[in-house]
């Protein structure tokens, strides 16, 4: 159980102690949920074939336990990827409001298992307290863009410590007038800056529709993060950045950064071969493509241009780059976007061309 609440921690000791970052173990953490989620099942299950439910169900110690279960089993099974992404917020209140039930369930059950049970109630704690002394309340103004589509800019020179980022981490915003109790991630879209830290958030059902279809220019939002660990392009000749409609999220600082002269990249900027697939021309008024920036800003319009042969336009750059050539390919987008540019770094690899491949995913 400690292994698992430490696993799954955002702010927790794993990532202050190892710098790791959360998405790459939280990777073992559905592993060992599953793990420990399946042994409590088979636990009683097993159980019940010595001692009969109406037995159990009498003795206060095994009682708890078959609470206990129950909510593992109800996290077991909303966690399942179609069933967690169809009912999001249900699964956040089984995985938060569970285990605050399942903790003192477990403590009452047997003796041995409450320096456990301990353990990981701390290790929880400790999570949610770091979060909450993490979370800043800002103001922020809303422009619509086309798409369905709205930029939430968070001014963040008013808040109460200064809010660094790196390009590609993301944060978690919370609007209480939308929605109440909800936390939603999403990736940075500027670039590293005193002032403003933008998001671009595309309508889906539930807070982002509000948010689109709410009228107030501004909003109070409280936000906490940045979390993440995106990849750097130290050593790269090229760095390729793909974007699909919203994955511009990702490009569009990136590409600012790695062609600054101030910034991460300044002692030795990789060039920068930027595409961005939108389905109209009006989506480029998303971010500001200035030419200032030293970025090629490609926008390629699907309803004027048809589809991109992606697998041919990263080969060629690729290609482009010279023999021997250090090259990143990292893509934010649609999963055909996704698979064509990966299918082409492996082809890439398989003739002896240094490629390393990145995908960004709006998704765990
Ligand atoms: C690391 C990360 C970065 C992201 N960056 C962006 C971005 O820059 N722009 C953008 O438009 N979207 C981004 N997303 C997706 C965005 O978080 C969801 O679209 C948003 O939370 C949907 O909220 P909703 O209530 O409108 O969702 P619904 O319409 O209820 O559901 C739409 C989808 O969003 C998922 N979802 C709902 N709530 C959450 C949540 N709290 N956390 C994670 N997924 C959720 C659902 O499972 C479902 O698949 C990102 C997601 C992640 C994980």
């Amino acid at each position: 159980m400690p292994i698992l609440f430490l696993l799954g921690a955002k702010t927790g000791l794993l990532v202050q102690w190892t710098g790791w970052s959360h998405e790459g173990y939280n990777i073992l953490h559905r592993h060992v949920g599953r793990v420990v989620c399946t042994a409590a099942v088979l636990h009683v299950f097993f159980y019940s074939l010595a001692c009969p439910i109406e037995v159990m169900v009498h003795v206060t110690t095994i009682f708890v336990a078959l609470l206990a279960v129950i909510g593992f089993f109800l996290i077991l099974i909303s966690s399942i990827a179609p069933l967690r992404a169809k009912t999001y917020e249900l699964f956040l209140l089984l995985h938060v409001y569970g285990v605050v039930a399942i903790l003192p369930l477990l403590y009452f059950h047997f003796e041995r298992v409450r320096p456990y049970v301990i353990t990981s109630a701390v290790i929880f704690l400790w999570d949610r307290i770091n979060r909450f002394r993490n979370a800043q309340h800002v103001i922020a103004h809303t422009t619509i863009l086309s798409g369905n589509t709205v930029k939430l800019s968070l001014n963040v020179n008013s808040t109460t410590r200064e809010i660094h980022w790196k390009t590609g981490q993301y944060v978690y915003v919370s609007i209480s007038s939308l929605a109440k109790q909800q936390a939603h991630p999403f990736t940075i879209a500027s670039a590293p800056n005193p002032n403003t830290l933008d998001l671009i958030i595309r309508a889906r059902k539930g807070f982002s529709k509000s948010l689109f279809l709410s009228e107030a220019p501004e909003h109070k939002v409280t936000f906490h993060g940045p979390y993440g660990s995106p990849p750097t392009f130290e050593g790269c000749d090229r760095v390729i950045l793909l974007a699909g409609g919203a994955g511009i999220s990702y490009a569009y600082p990136e590409a600012i950064e790695l062609a600054s002269s101030t910034g991460h990249y300044a002692a030795a900027n990789p060039e920068v071969d930027f595409l961005w697939v939108v389905p109209s021309r009006d989506f480029s008024s998303w971010v500001d493509l200035k030419e200032d920036y030293n970025v090629d800003f490609k926008v390629w319009v699907t309803a004027e241009q048809g589809r991109p042969d992606i697998k041919k336009y990263v080969k060629d750059s690729i290609i482009a780059a010279g023999p021997g050539a250090r090259v990143a390919v990292a893509v934010c987008g649609p999963a055909p976007l996704v698979r064509d540019s990966r299918n082409a770094c492996s082809e890439m690899l398989w003739e002896g061309n240094n490629v390393v491949f990145y995908s960004e995913n709006f998704g765990w």
